[in-house]
């Protein structure tokens, strides 16, 4: 495999564009710069390939991103297919909502985006950690000092994508970390279990809401090989009357899940467990980050670019990665044109995130998924806008608000 993993050493003094953080959004800007011709340098603190604590959800807006790059086919052949996301309420009744699903971990997932940029034309170098930005008389940003553990060299780039995910180290050597905490954290583990009435009793991805849960729902997704990822989140992390609240102790919301759902039970206590059980942090609601500064642009999580209700950001950091590289595609000579771009598709995307936000009311209030899985499952108009919504073919306020609630209620 040419330019995997290449050592710091040996990259060129100077690039284009130098991507930081080899994940989904810096892979996909990656991939999409090079393929237009632009000279590229990705670059990443940990050597390929590499574990990331996710849920491994590919939900419908990540297909679209893979399809877009190009890539969809070969994650598709790897990954393990769902029908539907089976939604739980609380008083133990589910549906199935209808979606283009799959999953697939995280460490094949980044690896095989990482290797198509590389496959494009991008030089991937790591280990190679962004230690402090260049900068040029203006200040304008002007390149990277990298790490690669024994030494540091600067990289010379007309423009920075950040794609360092949800830590905000690198964004606040930079000047752009408007928020330190997190907007939320979740911890998964995975669990292999061969018993095939597993996969039917889990349901493909299955989301849980429940009380003791609150602010936030488990869940079991079916990976390939037998192997069940499962976990919990607090999703609701920074709503206002969050603030001064002691933070919730994940492993225990974890056991809880594990106490509360009869299938997350069957799995722990009949499977084997392959990894620790690991935590990690979310950046939501395209908030926390300045988007962009002179010569730089901010993508994926470290621009906040997960959903609060859900916790699913892979397809939006690809969005945004692709979003970055078409901005600089489409104005190779005017760097404001290019900062202006970008925080036009950033805009575009914002009502669809706040709405989301809003949507997380469910998460805080689980008892709302009685009336919704009530009357889904009575209504093929409902079941069909859920669907829909989890497709993105519709918004979510038509549903998942309280708006949304009570025009269920209504015949
Ligand atoms: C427990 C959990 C479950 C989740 N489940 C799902 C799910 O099922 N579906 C879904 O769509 N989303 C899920 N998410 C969200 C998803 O993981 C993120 O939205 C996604 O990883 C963001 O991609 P990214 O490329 O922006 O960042 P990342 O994937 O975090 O990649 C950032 C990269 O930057 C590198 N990096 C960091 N600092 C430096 C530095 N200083 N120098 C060089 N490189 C650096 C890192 O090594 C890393 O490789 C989950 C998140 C968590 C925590």
């Amino acid at each position: 495999m040419p330019n995997w993993n290449q050592p710091l050493s040996r990259l060129p003094d100077a690039t284009d564009v130098l991507v930081v953080g080899s994940g989904p959004a810096g892979s996909a800007a990656a991939r999409v710069l090079a393929q237009a011709g632009r000279s590229v340098v990705l670059v990443d603190a940990q050597t390929f390939p590499r574990d990331k604590t996710c849920g491994d959800g590919l939900v419908p807006d990540t297909h679209a991103a893979l399809r877009r790059l190009g890539v969809i086919d070969e994650v598709l052949q790897r990954a393990q297919g769902a029908a539907a996301a089976r939604c739980l309420a609380p008083n133990g009744r589910h549906v199935d909502v209808a979606g283009e699903l799959a999953v697939l971990p995280r460490r094949e997932l980044d690896a095989l985006l990482c290797r198509a940029a590389v496959d494009a034309g991008a030089l991937h170098a790591a280990p190679a950690r962004f230690v402090a930005p260049l900068r040029g008389d203006s200040g304008h940003v002007t390149g990277a000092l990298l790490d690669d553990g024994h030494t540091q060299r600067p990289l010379t780039a007309r423009w920075l994508v950040l794609a360092t995910g949800a830590g905000t180290g690198p964004l606040a050597a930079l000047g752009l970390c408007q928020r330190k905490s997190p907007s939320c954290m979740a911890i998964r583990g995975y669990v292999r279990h061969t018993d095939p009435d597993m996969a039917a009793a889990v349901g493909g991805l299955r989301f849980v809401w429940h009380p003791t849960l609150r602010d936030g729902y488990g869940w079991i997704f079916e990976g390939p090989d037998h192997t069940y990822n499962l976990g919990t989140g607090v999703l609701v992390g920074q709503l206002d009357e969050d603030r001064g609240k002691p933070p919730r102790n994940l492993r225990r919301m974890f056991d809880d899940f594990v106490a509360i759902d009869p299938v997350a039970a069957r799995l722990v206590r009949e499977g084997t467990m392959v990894g620790e059980l690991k935590g990690a942090p979310l950046r939501c609601d395209l908030e926390g980050a300045t988007w962009t500064a002179p010569g730089v642009l901010v993508v994926g999580d470290a621009v906040g670019a997960t959903y609060s209700f859900s916790g699913e950001g892979i397809g939006k950091a690809m969005e945004t990665g692709i979003a970055a590289a078409q901005a600089l595609i489409a104005h190779p000579d005017d760097a404001a044109a290019v900062e202006a771009a970008y925080r036009a598709s950033l805009q575009a995307l914002k009502p669809r995130f706040d709405m989301y936000r809003q949507a997380a009311s469910f998460n805080r209030h689980p008892w709302l998924l009685n009336i919704m899985v009530w009357r889904a499952n009575q209504s093929p108009r409902i079941l069909a806008k859920l669907s829909d919504i989890l497709n993105e073919r519709r918004l979510p306020g038509s549903l998942l608000t309280w708006r949304g609630v009570r025009s269920m209620l209504l015949p």
